[in-house]
């Protein structure tokens, strides 16, 4: 701050040189990125470390050399500070110029930039889950001929939306539940966010009315969310934070939670099950296919016609020894719990690493998480990549897709037959493709639910009650995506290790939960390294991590949190949960975080957000949203310190609840 005499005679304050120097933290910050090196040596999983050597035997490079490559890192857009919204910019904020050119200042432009991601993550879950949406809309007008898969959960949701379901059909249901769904997707006339009312606790609804975030619907805060933000338009940071807040919370409840109810009700609940697991279980003779995505349309319709002996028995005509598919990212985990003999390989970051071991005939990708990387190894190996969705392209890919309106959709079935088809084809035309396949492999206990979950104790009570007596010393969702900022893998296998020793149940799903899976921490035999506690409560059957899915099965999580919440008679924020997302990366991770937060629940991160350069910022979110909200977010980018923070914070509540 400076105060000095003008020419035009006066004395005032001027406030444009209170710059906070982000430089040092920053470069302290920076040293701490791993290098392809660093991962070779450290990543947990040897069949990672195999596969970046395959891809380097022939020539491709990965995300770990193309992450060198990035070094240095720009220090401005890493502290958040620098601002492209108008094309006067990009603006920096520095010593020299501690405003941009229109005058915003280090707290405007880091919350802008923040609220963008969050904005552009409620639409990412929010796209997909609106084409599950439809499908049950059409589904149920007969527009499209699917069999409805979920019948109980499709019912016990239109219940809980205050649908009366007496002598209603299935289909007539699906219509009125989906239309539910897509008005608070889609809402532009203020009204009440049903699904949001309907579902969330009322506790939680009381907090964020007298906070001012209930949100009107994902299309409507996203929109707000990138009007706020234009040049010249909301220049106060703290009523940025608050739009923040009601992203979030369509994210929650219409991203999220009316996405899964979407899914859940046209495709089915989770079957609990074993697995294979790791590119061992890849099999050579057999037209392999990979799912990769996010979106479970079409990908359910390829998987259920790819089991049929039509399509048996013409991957046998050409030579295979039938069909088998592999789960990659979301798509792939989903696909995998609900109908079995899918197999998951890998997240989003080692996609091309599953791409480079050549035994891969046909990859179908749907969208997000689904880097273009991939085409230079798919060309190599000459998989055929195929994409699904009109928002989602790679040059070089062949597109059998939905079009921009969906007025294709009738024809889902021919789109994965000739999918399908083309993966056959390609089978008999790669047979001289040399194939490496490190040999690892290992089961893996999958499908976990709040309502399978409830079938195999009876109820919510023997739950509860391990959590009040310290049987379970804590619960946490353990997710998110990967980041080549940290180890890849390693954080979160660390953390996961630590926790389930100190007796705190693990939940995951979606990117995160390849290594859990991949290294045997979703396996009965990581009782052996699981606290005594935990380990009685799981008996012999369980595991001490439960894997739910893919990451919009966050709502999984949540329903579980809800439901001990409400069986011990207590507030969830003030229960032993957290959430983590220790690799976090995209924009729908920051959305994920935040919704756990805004439940009152603590989000735990080695990856730090680009708010360096604004202390107010990084206040308001490290410190003052434990006074509104209940919870903070906690950055660390050391595994092991996170993790101690993490018991600590789980042994506190447990001190404030006077549980032993
Ligand atoms: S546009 Fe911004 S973030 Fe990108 S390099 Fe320039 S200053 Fe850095
Ligand atoms: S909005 Fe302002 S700070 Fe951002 S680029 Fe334009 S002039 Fe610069």
């Amino acid at each position: 701050m400076s105060s000095h005499e003008h020419n035009h005679g006066h004395h005032h304050h001027h406030h444009h040189n209170d710059f906070h120097d982000y430089n040092e933290a920053i470069k302290e910050y920076k040293k701490t990125f791993p290098s392809k090196e660093d991962v070779l040596e450290h990543t947990p999983d040897p069949a990672v470390k195999e596969l970046i050597h395959n891809m380097e035997k022939v020539g491709l490079e990965t995300v770990f050399d193309r992450f060198d490559a990035q070094k240095p890192h720009c220090t401005f857009g890493m502290a958040g500070i620098c601002c492209k919204n108008c094309n006067i910019g990009p603006c920096r904020i520095t010593k020299k110029s501690p405003r941009g050119v229109c005058g915003a200042d280090a707290d405007l432009i880091v919350s802008r930039n923040l609220l963008r991601w969050v904005a552009s993550g409620v639409a990412g879950h929010g796209y997909r889950g609106r084409e599950s949406m439809l499908a049950l809309k059409w589904v149920g007008e007969g527009k499209l001929n699917l069999p409805i898969l979920g019948p109980e959960k499709l019912k016990k949701s239109a219940t809980t939306l205050g649908i009366d379901i007496e002598g209603k059909s299935i289909k007539e249901l699906a219509v009125l539940v989906a239309d539910i769904l897509l008005e608070d997707l889609s809402r532009t006339v203020p009204d009440k966010h049903k699904t949001m009312h309907a579902f969330a606790t009322p506790e939680r609804v009381k907090v964020w009315k007298e906070l001012d975030i209930l949100p009107i619907s994902a299309y409507h805060e996203i929109t707000d969310a990138l009007h706020r933000t234009t040049t010249g338009t909301d220049s106060d940071w703290k009523n940025i934070m608050q739009q923040l807040s009601r992203c979030g919370l369509a994210f929650s409840w219409s991203s999220v939670l009316a996405s899964s109810i979407a899914i859940d009700s046209l495709f089915g609940l989770p079957v609990r099950s074993t697995v294979k697991c790791n590119v061992g279980a890849l099999k050579e003779g057999y037209v392999n296919i990979a799912l990769h995505g996010h979106s479970p349309l079409l990908v359910s319709e390829i998987v259920r016609l790819g089991k049929t002996e039509e399509f048996d028995a013409l991957a046998k005509k050409h030579g295979a020894k039938g069909i088998q598919f592999y789960g990659i990212c979301c798509s792939g985990l989903s696909s995998m719990y609900r109908y079995g003999g899918v197999i998951p390989l890998s997240n989003a970051i080692g996609a091309e690493l599953i791409v480079g071991t050549g035994a891969l005939d046909l990859w179908v990708a749907d969208v997000q998480d689904v880097f273009p990387a991939i085409m230079e190894v798919a060309n190599c190996f000459k998989t055929v990549v195929v994409t699904t969705s009109d928002s989602a392209r790679l040059p070089g890919a062949e597109h059998y897709a939905y079009d921009h309106e969906h007025s294709n959709i009738a024809q889902t079935e021919n789109l994965a037959k000739k999918i399908l088809t083309r993966g056959i084809v390609s089978f008999a035309n790669r047979r001289d493709i040399p194939v490496t396949i490190p040999q690892y492999e290992v089961n893996a206990e999958v499908g976990f639910s709040l309502e399978n979950i409830i079938k195999q104790f009876g109820s919510i009570e023997p739950i509860a009650q391990a959590l009040k007596t310290g049987k379970i010393k804590g619960i946490i969702n353990l997710v998110g995506c990967n980041n080549p900022r940290v180890l890849y893998e390693k954080a979160i296998t660390d953390i996961t290790s630590k926790l389930i020793k100190e007796n705190i149940l693990v939940l995951t799903n979606g990117c995160a939960s390849f290594p859990l899976l991949k290294l045997g921490y979703c396996n009965k035999s990581a009782l052996e390294h699981t606290g005594s506690q935990l380990k009685e409560f799981l008996g012999s059957d369980l595991p001490p991590v439960w894997h739910m899915g893919e990451c919009l099965d966050n709502a999984r999580a949540s329903a579980l949190f809800r439901a001990l919440a409400d069986a011990c008679g207590k507030d969830l924020k003030d229960m032993p949960f957290a959430f983590a997302s220790p690799e976090w990366s995209n924009e729908k991770g920051v959305a994920a975080a935040l919704s756990f937060r805004l439940l009152g629940i603590n989000s735990y991160h080695c990856v730090e957000s680009p708010v360096q350069g604004s202390p107010n910022v990084m206040k308001y979110i490290y410190e003052d949203t434990k006074e509104t909200i209940g919870a903070v977010m906690v950055v660390d980018v050391n595994p092991d310190s996170l993790g101690n923070k993490i018991i600590e914070d789980i042994e506190a509540k447990r001190e404030a609840l006077s549980w032993s």
